[in-house]
């Protein structure tokens, strides 16, 4: 066998992807497609969820197709790897013996690709490409091993190769099969010599490109972004690491700008996955922002700082309310007006009508005026996920109207007993994500200083990514640029 292990480093086992399962996955596409969806819904900008554009497989696929069944390209294997010829060899991801994966005869021999449509079975696709009912169980049986074929989605590509290995048949007969359904990772199956079929996973190579891009916003930030071609998960990350600071409905003027640098993998020239949002920049007004992804060496933890080393998060202040008792907590109790076990969805603080409330983080005004049992009430949104509200208060601090901005621990309003309330006293609530959740129970990300050490490997790990971005070109248009 000449190619015995010449193809080994192509076979990974299974377990191997795991590294990636997280950025890159489809359920992290489906993460920060809703996170967008959220952000979206929250600064009032059209939002367009289709992330199909940047996978390369779905983008190859997304045209509709007549028949149920359809021969996209049919070529030699050389053509596409550059081999003369395939063996591959490798252990199975289940432990098995190794397992010999043979594709030496496909040079010669037709390689048809089939696409799963709507309603069809893989035994269905297969056997309509001309393959033997009882080798498309077999082959089905060995691509098991890898992946579930009752999950696989509409569109998806099947490459099959066939050959005539037995002289006294003439039809073609299924060799191997090529199927990948994932970015970094494709299953082929091919028939052994004892007529079988066995499996194995072959991982994916991806080209890592330093990508640094950027543009004037016209209109919005979102719509300058995706016109640039930026994918929507690190539109969505760069909102949302700038909403602990920027109002992206009021701050941004025309002429303001912004720029990204991140790595970008790309699958013969298509763009698959991104890498995490590694710089941020923001000019408004002239001013310039800048942030940057730092993993703290002592914790561990990622977040974005800024030049001098702040992490853009806040925390939301623990008591909005100077003095204040915390008169009852969040979870089951028997109202006091009603009488009946109710659900308390905030926390109750008992002050002198009168004291000061403070807003409890950043934000900007969502809501302040009467609601119904809540009596005098404001509501603060702090970024994408979090918002605060404030109720029964006597009266309104100065400038406290919708859409106005406020800074953490600006006086929003006074104690006061206005609506369902038995006294004076502040009920404070935390949104996350438009649900009330116990204040005490959430994990508020902290905004941390970086110090010491901490901050001198920061400035070290900022001034490299500096001079990267200074060495690279921008980017204005990135789906472009990639094709
Ligand atoms: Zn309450």
């Amino acid at each position: 066998m000449p190619n015995e292990n010449s193809r080994l480093d192509e076979i990974q086992p299974s377990v191997q992807l795991d590294l990636h399962r997280h950025v890159g996955s489809p359920a992290w596409f489906a993460r920060t497609a809703a996170l967008v969806m959220m952000v979206g819904a929250t600064v009032g900008i059209g939002v367009h969820a289709n992330f199909s554009v940047y996978n390369s497989y779905n983008a190859a696929t997304a045209g509709s197709v007549p028949s149920p069944f359809s021969m996209i390209a049919s070529m030699g294997p050389s053509a596409r790897s550059g081999q003369p010829g395939l063996s591959l060899t490798g252990p199975m991801s289940d432990g098995s013996p190794i397992a010999r994966v043979l594709l030496e005869e496909v040079d010669s021999s037709p390689v048809k690709q089939a696409r799963i449509m709507r309603g069809d079975t893989l035994a269905g696709v297969l056997v309509k490409a001309g393959v033997e009912l009882a080798d498309a169980h077999s082959a089905i049986t060995a691509l098991s091993e890898h992946l579930n074929v009752r999950r696989l989605k509409e569109g998806q590509e099947i490459e099959l190769t066939f050959g005539n290995d037995d002289p006294t048949r003439d039809e073609q007969t299924l060799q191997g099969i090529r199927l990948q359904s994932e970015v970094e990772s494709a299953v082929r199956v091919a028939r052994q010599d004892d007529g079988s079929f066995a499996s194995a996973v072959e991982a994916i190579k991806l080209d890592t490109h330093a990508t640094r891009a950027g543009g004037e916003i016209d209109e919005s930030l979102y719509v300058a972004m995706q016109k640039a071609g930026v994918p929507h998960n690190v539109i969505s990350e760069f909102i949302r690491i700038y909403s602990w600071d920027v109002d992206f409905q009021r701050e941004i003027q025309p002429g303001d700008s912004f720029e990204i640098f991140f790595d970008r993998y790309e699958d013969k020239g298509q763009m698959v996955k991104t890498g995490p949002l590694l710089y941020a920049g923001l000019t408004l007004s002239g001013k310039q922002h800048h942030l940057y992804l730092y993993t703290a060496s002592d914790d561990g933890n990622a977040d974005y700082y800024d030049e001098k080393g702040q992490s853009v998060r806040k925390a939301l202040l623990k008591t909005p309310i100077d003095g204040a008792k915390l008169t009852s907590g969040f979870g089951n109790r028997t109202h006091p007006i009603l009488g009946y076990t109710k659900m308390h969805k905030g926390l109750d603080f008992g002050a002198a009508k009168g004291t000061p409330i403070h807003a409890a983080g950043d934000g900007t005004i969502e809501m302040a005026g009467a609601n119904g049992s809540y009596g005098n009430y404001v509501r603060i949104r702090h970024n994408g996920t979090f918002a605060t509200a404030y109720a029964h208060m006597s009266g309104f601090g100065k400038g406290i109207t919708k859409g106005s901005r406020v800074r953490q621990g600006d006086v929003i309003g006074y104690v006061g007993t206005t609506g369902r309330s038995t006294g004076p006293h502040l009920h404070y609530e935390v949104l996350k994500e438009a649900r009330q959740v116990d204040p005490r129970g959430i994990k508020m990300p902290t905004g941390r200083a970086l110090a010491g050490k901490e901050l001198d490997s920061f400035k070290t790990a900022m001034d490299r990514v500096k001079d990267q971005i200074a060495a690279l070109p921008v980017t204005k248009q990135l789906v472009a640029a990639a094709e």
